[in-house]
């Protein structure tokens, strides 16, 4: 369950200043928004995937609703809201540098746990689900998911993604997660500065103490540490040629949660997990740069 956007790109020779206007590349359209890369992700790696979420009654939310179609997953709960624009992304590169995105959530910001319950009730999730969520909808209603999850027995997989400039607000959230999945400087944000002597491995056990019985932080190209209430582990990153990060955090949390959910032990879930975020690194865009099962069990066996 999370949010869809379109994402569209132009590259810049260098970004304007205020009331200033550069001419750039022509546009570059992709389907984002964390939760239905994470969707689409789970879906090529093999998990039989519903998405739960808001688009626009335009032609970017047909747009994203045929996409994920295609892709295999189930859209019975996305629903395109009437009087609503789809989520969208405006992201200027600048050529070899920097970035800006000015995100438009739209539809997204329209999730409220009314509507979620409304969503939910065709397919609501069972004891063999895992429900993943991330924080790009209203903060309430990934709460409302979480507990009805944990009510109904099913695993709960948050990717505390992006981290509310008060992350206190996710107490309550946090006491319903069974495995959290955070980047550093989540991490870091949760927590409150960076970690000790005891390293990533020390932040993820104080992480536990917010609620989650498992926690993994993703450290980038040195791979992940995960940690739960009996194992803890350090999991070195597959060396590939990096190419654009966009999309390795998403295609991360999508085979984390699709692996445990198929039964794998911790350590095992997180190696795969690994593979498929080094695997998305190494082609550009969100979506498109996301791996097929196939991609991660070659990578594995390499
Ligand atoms: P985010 O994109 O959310 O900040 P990370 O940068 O930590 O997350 O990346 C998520 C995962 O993707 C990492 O745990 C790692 O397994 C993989 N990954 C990311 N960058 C690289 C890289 N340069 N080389 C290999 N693996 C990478």
């Amino acid at each position: 369950m999370g949010s869809l956007n379109m994402d569209l790109s132009v590259t810049v020779g260098r970004l304007p200043r205020p009331g200033e206007t550069v001419s750039g590349t022509d546009v570059v359209r992709g389907a984002g928004g964390k939760g239905a890369n994470q969707a689409v992700a789970a879906a090529r790696l093999g998990a039989r995937v519903r998405m739960v979420g808001l688009v626009g009654a335009d032609a970017y939310g047909d747009e994203l609703l045929d996409g994920l179609t295609a892709e295999g997953v189930d859209t019975a709960a996305v629903r395109q809201l009437p009087h609503a624009a789809t989520g969208l992304a405006l992201i200027v590169v600048q050529g070899g540098g920097e970035n800006t995105i000015t995100l438009s959530p739209g539809a997204n910001h329209r999730l409220d746990p009314e509507v979620l319950g409304e969503l939910s009730r065709t397919a609501p999730p069972g004891p063999s689900d895992t429900v993943l969520l991330q924080l790009e909808i209203p903060l309430p209603s990934v709460l409302a998911a979480a507990r009805a999850a944990r009510t109904a027995g099913a695993r709960v997989v948050l990717n505390a993604a992006p981290l509310p400039r008060q992350p206190s607000v996710l107490a309550d959230l946090l006491a319903y997660v069974d495995v959290l999945v955070v980047n550093e400087s989540e991490a870091q944000g949760l927590l409150g500065g960076p970690p000790g002597p005891d390293g990533w491995l020390g932040h993820a056990g104080r992480l536990r103490g917010l609620g989650p019985g498992t926690v993994v932080i993703t450290l980038g190209a040195a791979g992940a540490v995960a940690v739960d209430g009996t194992h803890r582990h350090t999991q070195p990153g597959f060396p590939v040629e990096a190419l654009d990060a966009v999309g390795a955090g998403d295609a991360f949390c999508a085979e984390l949660a699709h692996a445990l959910g198929d039964g794998a032990a911790l350590q095992a879930a997180v190696r795969r997990a690994c593979a498929a975020g080094a695997l998305a690194t190494t082609r550009p865009g969100a979506q498109a740069a996301l791996p097929t099962r196939a991609e991660v069990d070659a990578l594995l066996t390499r």
